[in-house]
């Protein structure tokens, strides 16, 4: 199983921030709270900042000894603060929330509704996995980055510009000292710590390598004994067991010199910051509060720099969720239209006819799945289509829907070139009982009531009638409202494919095709399951793909196709007398007598 993976890191250039300023716009509806947001951002990195500097005049005012007033207004000073912040951060908070969420909705709606709408060879070349994941994982991601990323990468360079200006302001001299030193230190810091994680994340990897040994010898232990592997796989064991511990050795090598490293280098910056403070304070260029403000300010900055590289590396991350999404957007829709009342001109009859019919899947140029079919269906007809498995039958069917579109030719109903009738208008006079059934985990009753939404239960029983489905169904103690699990794993073939067959009765199809709808069935089922056919059948153009449906020899007519090439067709019988034909070889070969 995939694992709902953070997109890849991405460079920061130019189309990426690009794409990412087109991201903001869903905030624009609610710019209001997101500028009183960053208001309360702003606020609230500002009066951080006065903090250490207060804090220095505090120590200034006991070291003057004049206790009292000036102490206390100080003290009092800084309480103001400490409240201004934390009501600043609560709103900041919550505003950034309710304009995330609310734009991320927007977005997820959004991207949602392009999917949905994208057409079938789309989702031929790419993993429902993949794309579940651009809704979940990245739009979290962009969530996480919109909020509190955003809001810590301005808080950072409000406090290290803001800093360094009041720094500079107390002692230019020692500002330039301290930061000749500290920003270099942190940054080395922030890079061998990540390159020690990556080393861990190595160990983990052989750690987990070394299990599956374990696993898979002893769930296989019965192979591993018939084989007389046991010192084989000892000495594959060892193997991986003393790559781990030199990994391991390493990775603490590595452990050692970082904390060494910390020590000399973080703590002894901050020594020689202090020396060197300690000089100007002897020199009378600094008195103790500004030392010890300037002091509690390096430690800020060094630590906001340190943070830095993560808000980055949080920036490469949305870039990348950025690109993805910007990816499936920029794909072509089809053109569907949300109400379909049929429009007289555009009515079908029933009359289908293929010219030169030519297809090759967009996923795989090159094989010509179909290949200058030429054939005609005269209304209220039924036909059906035969062939090996692979000769191109569902791939047909596919096309008349126009989940794909013909390479070469065309396909016209009732004389009239399929391209011009809208989309939607189409697929809803058509109904597919496909091969492979699809079941929503819904109850029965949504899941015939898929065929017209706005059917009234009467509509559905009658349906579910029809189909020879209401005698199971009524046997279930809740009747229509019975769960039918995850992609109906609760019910039997049988009954899934006449739960899919009511669905199709419910839509009132001009057109009706299906699909090998009895080809995993027992005759018992299959014999109801035909009944139900029957029914569906009356009234409209049946196109029926069957290995051995005796409706089949009922057909006003049959094509047969081979390695997607029509090579005959004509009625059962007349199929039946072409010496050492395609037919009558595959219904010796596949059809029950
Ligand atoms: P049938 O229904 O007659 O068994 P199909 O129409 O399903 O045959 O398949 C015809 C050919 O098209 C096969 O070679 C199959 O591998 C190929 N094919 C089917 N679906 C796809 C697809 N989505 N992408 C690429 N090739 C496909
Ligand atoms: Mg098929």
């Amino acid at each position: 199983m995939q694992q709902a993976e953070h997109p890849p890191k991405k460079k920061i250039t130019l189309s990426g921030l690009r794409n990412a300023f087109k991201l903001y716009s869903y905030i624009k509806p609610y710019r209001g709270i997101y500028i009183l947001g960053l208001f309360f951002l702003f606020g609230s990195s500002i009066s951080n900042l006065a903090f250490p500097k207060l804090l220095g005049d505090l120590v200034n005012s006991g070291n003057e000894g004049n206790l009292g007033e000036d102490l206390n207004r100080i003290a009092l000073l800084l309480v103001g603060i400490l409240i201004i912040q934390a009501v600043f951060s609560y709103f900041r908070t919550i505003l950034f929330v309710k304009v995330t969420e609310r734009s991320l909705a927007d977005l997820r709606q959004d991207t949602y509704n392009h999917l949905i709408c994208l057409p079938v060879k789309f989702f031929d070349k790419r993993r429902v996995g993949e794309l579940n994941s651009r809704i979940s994982s990245d739009i979290s991601l962009l969530q996480e980055t919109m909020t509190s990323t955003l809001a810590e990468f301005v808080r950072q360079v409000i406090i290290i510009v803001g800093g360094i200006a009041l720094l500079t302001f107390t002692s230019f001299k020692l500002t330039l000292f301290m930061l000749a030193i500290i920003p270099g230190v942190v940054l080395a810091a922030v890079f061998f710590g990540r390159f020690i994680r990556r080393y861990s994340r190595k160990a983990q990897r052989a750690v987990a390598d070394s299990n599956t040994i374990v696993e898979e010898t002893l769930q296989g232990i019965q192979s591993v004994k018939a084989y007389t592997n046991e010192f084989f796989e000892m000495f594959r064991y060892k193997e991986k067991t003393l790559e781990i511990a030199a990994i391991g050795i390493k990775a603490g090598r590595y452990r050692g010199a970082f904390s060494s490293f910390l020590i000399l280098g973080l703590f002894g910056a901050l020594v020689a910051v202090i020396w060197r403070g300690a000089m100007l304070l002897a020199n009378g260029d600094i008195n103790a509060g500004e030392l010890f403000s300037f002091v509690l300010y390096s430690g800020f900055i060094g630590g906001t720099i340190g943070g830095m590289a993560t808000v980055f590396t949080r920036i490469q991350r949305f870039l990348g969720a950025t690109e993805d999404l910007f990816e499936i957007f920029n794909e072509e829709v089809e053109d569907l239209t949300e109400t379909i009342s049929t429009d007289p001109d555009h009515q079908l009859g029933g009359n289908i006819s293929t010219k030169n019919l030519t297809f090759e899947y967009p996923s795989r140029p090159g094989e010509t799945v179909l290949k200058d079919i030429s054939l005609e269906i005269r209304a209220h007809q039924l036909v059906a289509l035969v062939g090996a498995s692979g000769a191109g039958k569902t791939t047909m069917t596919s096309l008349l829907l126009r989940l794909h579109t013909p390479t070469k030719g065309s396909i016209e109903f009732d004389g009239k070139d399929g391209r011009i009738i809208p989309l939607s208008t189409l697929r809803s006079q058509i109904a597919l009982v496909p091969q492979d059934i699809f079941l929503f985990g819904g109850s029965i009753g949504e899941n015939i009531s898929y065929g017209d939404p706005k059917a009234t239960s009467e509509q559905i029983i009658e349906a579910a009638k029809q189909a020879n489905a209401w005698g199971f169904i009524q046997r279930f103690p809740e009747g229509l409202d019975t769960l039918v699990g995850e992609r109906g794993t609760q019910l039997s073939g049988g009954q899934r494919q006449r739960v899919a067959i009511a669905r199709a009765l419910l839509k009132n199809p001009r057109i009706l095709i299906l699909d090998e709808a009895t080809s995993s069935l027992d005759s018992e089922s299959e014999r109801l399951v035909q009944d139900a056919l029957e029914h569906l059948m009356t009234g409209r153009t049946s196109i029926v793909i069957a290995h051995r449906l005796s409706t089949v020899r009922n057909a006003d007519q049959i094509f047969v196709l081979d390695e997607g090439s029509l090579v005959e067709q004509g009625t059962h019988d007349q199929l039946m007398t072409i010496p050492k034909g395609k037919y009558r070889n595959l219904s010796q070969l596949q059809f029950i007598p």
